[in-house]
């Protein structure tokens, strides 16, 4: 299944911790069973809270479900989704495995 990176960033203004329920929210989102829910695989779910950064990795089927995960992070600021490979995967490709 395609490799999704969701990538999530906002500001000291914007931070969700301001609001518990926001934080409330977002920690029922991001959760394997929840992802599940929503059609994708949660991997993994980094935050670098003093820096205000999300990264979030998924296995997704689709673009828009990877993007639909991570639409909850929009309304506190940016949504990066970029699919990609594991190296494991990127060295089959380079060594014609
Ligand atoms: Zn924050």
């Amino acid at each position: 299944m395609p490799l999704f990176l969701i990538e999530h960033r906002h500001t000291e203004e914007s931070c969700p911790t301001h609001n518990p329920d926001m934080v409330r929210g977002l920690r029922a989102h991001v959760t394997p069973e929840n992802a599940e829910r929503l059609g994708v695989k949660l991997l993994a779910d980094w935050v670098n809270e003093p820096d205000h950064h999300v990264v979030i990795v998924v296995e997704s089927p689709t673009l828009a479900a990877a993007e639909g995960f991570g639409a909850p992070f929009a309304q506190n600021g940016s949504v990066e989704v970029t699919m990609g490979l594991t190296c494991d995967q990127v060295a089959k490709e380079c060594l014609g495995e």
